[in-house]
C-alpha cells in the first residue's frame, strides 16, 4: 500500500480562506475586525520568522496584527503591564506570547495573566482545564490542526485507537484530549513508554510529536494507518541541512493508508488555526455563532 499524502500546505491554505470569508462577513454585518497581538521579547531568529509569518497571514486573511517587539532585558513587570493592556483593548481578541521566553521571565506567570478568552495559544490553565473537563475552551494551535486534517480524511474518529508518542503540554497532551473528545481509544506514549513498537502497532491513529528524527520506522506502523508527524528536525544533508519529521516518511507511507510529510504536513496548519482562535475568540466576545469546523 502507498499512503494517500494528506496535503497540510493545501489544507491551511483552504482554513484560511474560510477565515477570510468568515472575516469578511464579520465586517461587513457588525463592523467588527477580529484582532490579533504578538508579542515577542528578545530576539530568537526562529521567533523572529515566527512572528512575521503570523502577522502576515493575519493581515492576509483581513484581521488586524499588532505586533510587541520588546528588548531581550524587558522586565517582568513591564511585560505583564503590556499584556494588562491588550487584556483591555477590545479590538484586540487574541494575545500570543511567543515562546520561549528569556530565562529571567516566569513563562507560566506570564501566561497566565493573559485574559483565558484572548489565550489564543490555548496555554492559560483555565483553557486546559476547560479541555481537560471537555468543555468549550481555546485549544492549542498545533493538536487543533492535527484534529481538523483527521477528521477530514476520516470523518467520525469514534472508537478509533490513536496513540500520540508525547506528553508535552503544548501537542502530546492536549492532543490526546482532542482525540479522547472525538471519542478515540487514546494510548498516550512517552520516553519511559515499554514496546513502544507494540504499543504502536496497534494504533489506527499515530500522532507522532516526539522531537526525534526519523524514530519511527514503518514496521511500528498498522498496515492502513493514519500517521500525523508532527516532529520539525533539522537534520545535516551534505554541506546543508534539511527538515524531517518523527517518523521515518519512506518507510511508513509504504504501510500507512495516509501520512502527513514533513514539511507540509501539520506545520502550515499551525499558523492557520492561530487565525482560527482569533476569529473564534472575536466571536465569543461579540456574543455571536462560533465559525463552523474551525474549532474543536
Ligand atoms: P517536547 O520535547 O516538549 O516533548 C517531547 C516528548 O517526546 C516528551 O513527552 C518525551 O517523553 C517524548 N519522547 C522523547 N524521546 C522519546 C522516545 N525515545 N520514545 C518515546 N517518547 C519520547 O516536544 P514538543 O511536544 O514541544 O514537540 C515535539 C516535536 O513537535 C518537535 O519536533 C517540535 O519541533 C515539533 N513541533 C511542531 C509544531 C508544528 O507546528 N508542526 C509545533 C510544536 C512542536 P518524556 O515526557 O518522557 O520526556
Amino acid at each position: 500500500m502507498t499512503a494517500q499524502v494528506i496535503d497540510g500546505k493545501a489544507f491551511a491554505a483552504r482554513v484560511r480562506a474560510q477565515v477570510g470569508e468568515h472575516v469578511g462577513r464579520l465586517k461587513a454585518e457588525h463592523g467588527l475586525v477580529p484582532g490579533l497581538a504578538v508579542v515577542l521579547v528578545g530576539e530568537d531568529p526562529a521567533s523572529q520568522v515566527y512572528v512575521r509569518s503570523k502577522g502576515k497571514q493575519t493581515v492576509e486573511v483581513g484581521m488586524k496584527s499588532v505586533e510587541h517587539r520588546l528588548e531581550v532585558d524587558t522586565s517582568e513587570a513591564d511585560l505583564l503591564a503590556l499584556i494588562e493592556a491588550l487584556n483591555a483593548d477590545a479590538s484586540i481578541h487574541g494575545i500570543l506570547v511567543q515562546l520561549p521566553l528569556p530565562k529571567h521571565l516566569n513563562e507560566e506567570l506570564v501566561i497566565g495573566s493573559i485574559d483565558p478568552a484572548k489565550d489564543v495559544d490555548g496555554f492559560h490553565i483555565s483553557n486546559v482545564g476547560l479541555l481537560g473537563t471537555g468543555q468549550k475552551s481555546m485549544v492549542p494551535c498545533t493538536p487543533l490542526g492535527c484534529l481538523m486534517m483527521l477528521r477530514d480524511h476520516h470523518g467520525s474518529l469514534s472508537g478509533m485507537d490513536a496513540v500520540v508518542i508525547g506528553r508535552s503540554n503544548i501537542v502530546g497532551k492536549p492532543m490526546a484530549q482532542l482525540l479522547l473528545g472525538d471519542s478515540c481509544t487514546v494510548t498516550i506514549a512517552h520516553s519511559r513508554t515499554k514496546d513502544l513498537a507494540d504499543v504502536v502497532r496497534r494504533a489506527d491513529i499515530v500522532v507522532a510529536a516526539v522531537g526525534r528524527p526519523e524514530m519511527v520506522p514503518g514496521d511500528w506502523i498498522k498496515p492502513g494507518a493514519t500517521v500525523i508527524d508532527v516532529g520539525i528536525n533539522r537534520v545535516p544533508n551534505g554541506e546543508k541541512t534539511r527538515l524531517v519529521g518523527d517518523v521515518d516518511y519512506d518507510s511508513c507511507a509504504a504501510v500507512a493508508g495516509a501520512i502527513t510529510p514533513v514539511p507540509g504536513g501539520v506545520g502550515p496548519m499551525t499558523i492557520a488555526c492561530l487565525l482560527a482562535n482569533t476569529l473564534t475568540a472575536c466571536c465569543r466576545a461579540n456574543g455571536l455563532p462560533e465559525p463552523e469546523g474551525l474549532t474543536a
